[in-house]
């Protein structure tokens, strides 16, 4: 007999390369603003202070090929971005030199927005959480174990839809590293092993309908393809 009054939804889950085993997720963070040529253009000032943070729920995830064109806009964006899962707890006393071992694996996905919503809560100083945390709004791949990626400054981020491609820039023109964000991030929540961190976009950001393909490569590491539906 369960103590609930009904059954709780499904524990948010990835799939690992090279293990039987999956990734519970427990939060998606995400990092807004960490290419300063995207932050330039949506028009945002860049300047390095702190990062900007929000977040999705765990049940945004879809990991089906076929994502489903939202409700409510008419001006879906994609947004490529390299997704950290962290592996352990983070202590708010963590050091740059260590954060990175809270890594456990990496993945890329799509901060999918609703452009048109955002547009209109940034004029009215409104919240996010409608134009980012809608249903199925975070496609991500298979993580790959820290262990089996090759991560360096010149790992490309990159997205094609229908073949073309629509971003693409080097994980070293992020304006904060991963360790900055853990540090900072660690600063304001309790992370912990389950956690997804998505790292922020290239420029480049365009508009997606139904019947588009795209292919998001963290190149040399893991891709991820998907339709639009
Ligand atoms: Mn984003």
């Amino acid at each position: 007999m369960s103590e609930y009054l009904f059954a709780p939804q499904p524990q948010a889950s990835l799939a690992i390369q090279g293990s039987s085993k999956r990734f519970p997720v427990h939060r998606i963070y995400c990092v807004g603003r960490n290419f300063s040529e995207h932050a330039k253009e949506m028009g945002a000032v860049v300047e390095k202070g702190v990062p900007v943070f929000f977040m999705k729920p765990a049940d945004a995830i879809i990991q089906s090929a076929d994502v489903p064109y939202p409700s409510a806009t008419q001006d879906l964006h994609h947004e490529v971005e390299m997704v950290l899962a962290l592996g352990q707890p983070i202590s708010e006393t963590m050091t740059l030199e260590n954060a990175l071992h809270c890594i456990y694996a990496y993945g890329v996905g799509l901060d999918l927005t609703r452009r048109d919503l955002q547009a209109l809560a940034k004029e009215k100083r409104l919240p996010w959480d409608t134009s980012k945390g809608f249903d199925a709004s975070a496609p991500i791949s298979t993580l790959v174990p820290a262990t089996d990626a090759e991560i360096s400054p010149d790992t490309r981020l990159q997205l094609r839809v229908n073949g073309t491609l629509r971003q693409s820039a080097v994980l070293g023109d992020m304006i904060y590293s991963c360790a900055d964000v853990l540090v900072a991030l660690s600063k304001l929540f309790t992370l912990k092993a389950g956690d997804l961190i998505f790292m922020g976009t290239p420029a480049g950001v365009a508009a997606l309908v139904p019947g588009d393909t795209y292919i998001a490569e963290l190149d040399g590491v893991v891709s991820l393809t998907g339709r639009i539906i």
